[in-house]
């Protein structure tokens, strides 16, 4: 079994990236593509980010045999009532939400009668919108697939394939796993770069101006990720809110023995920790999964 027709709903850059991908790498398979938002609309007709760009969401889904849900984490239920007059039958119904225990429950409940097979492209950058899509912008990452117990194995089987094809590595696990390893791989991570910009932000000893010049010292690779979308990430603690403030306890306590290793002057237990840590990036550069040339390999900026 493959999938022959796509709709996509929510054009903006995961559901973007997802139709000029599709395009690229599965050239005889049919998008058709919504966005509640008319503007939307408009610049991915424009862009083309889906063959056909429906202004209903039920007409976008008629004849679809893979319906993808790329909206907002809080938007998920609105997006499936909104869709539900118009989805075939058999039509296998998943989703690109960065978790996946709250959705998978809540696409079960709109859709009783759809196989729900939810899934996560870890991928993704701090842009948004119909502009931010990119064909590329799986290839070599990981994407999470969380089927439900009881879920058809040939369908699963079809979604895994489908994100292959657009570049992408694969793995299954259950939601709650998949939700407890992203809390500390991706949720935590954004949750410190929010905070530690936003303290720097309102430091009274240093001036604004100070910050932003100096950040080449490790701040401004915290602003990358704390420019991602509120709306996203409101909704990420939102609806993860016990993994996040179990991963949330371990960093504190962590974060205390750090303190107090500083308070103490016990330069061993921060050299051994940070040595740790230096191996953990080395091992992610080795996966692929970051540039290894030293800085990113950022170049000056112009000027
Ligand atoms: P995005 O660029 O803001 O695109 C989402 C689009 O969905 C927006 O155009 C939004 O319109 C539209 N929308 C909202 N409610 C809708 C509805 N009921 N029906 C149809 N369209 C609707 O966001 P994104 O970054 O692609 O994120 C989409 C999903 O991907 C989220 O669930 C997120 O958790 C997940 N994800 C994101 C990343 C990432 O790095 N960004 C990575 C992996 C997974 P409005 O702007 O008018 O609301």
């Amino acid at each position: 079994m493959s999938f022959q027709h796509v709709a996509i709903i929510g054009l903006g850059l995961i559901g973007g990236s997802i139709g000029l991908a599709v395009r690229e790498h599965l050239p005889g398979v049919t998008t058709t593509g919504y966005d509640l938002d008319p503007q939307v609309r408009a610049r991915a007709r424009e862009r083309m980010l889906a063959d056909a760009v429906c202004d209903d969401p039920a007409a976008a889904v008629a004849g679809a045999d893979l319906v993808i849900l790329c909206v907002p984490v809080g938007a998920m239920a609105a997006a499936a009532d909104a869709i539900a007059p118009g989805l075939p039958p058999g039509a296998v119904i998943s989703d690109v939400g960065s978790l996946k225990e709250a959705i998978g429950r809540t696409l079960a409940e709109r859709l009783p009668n759809h196989a729900i097979i939810p899934a996560h492209p870890v991928a993704g950058t701090e842009h948004s919108g119909p502009d931010a899509g990119f064909a590329t912008l799986f290839h070599q990452r990981w994407c999470i697939v969380t089927p439900p117990a009881g879920a058809d194995p040939a369908q699963v089987a079809a979604l895994v394939a489908f994100w292959e094809s657009l570049g992408a590595m694969v793995e299954t696990m259950d939601a709650e796993h998949h939700d407890r390893v992203l809390a500390v791989t991706s949720h935590i991570p954004h949750l410190i770069a929010y905070t530690i910009v936003g303290t720097a932000s309102e430091l009274e000893s240093v001036t604004r101006s100070e910050v932003i010049k100096y950040s080449a010292g490790g701040f401004r690779d915290f602003t990358r990720i704390a420019a991602s979308d509120p709306t996203m990430w409101r909704d990420v603690f939102l609806h993860n809110r016990e993994a996040v403030l179990d991963m949330l306890d371990r960093f504190l306590t962590d974060l205390a023995l750090m303190r107090e290793a500083i308070r103490a002057s016990d330069g061993e237990t921060m050299f051994d920790v940070f040595s740790r840590t230096r191996a953990i990036r080395r091992s992610i550069v080795a996966l692929g999964q970051d540039d290894p040339r030293p800085d990113f390999g950022r170049q000056p900026p112009p000027g």
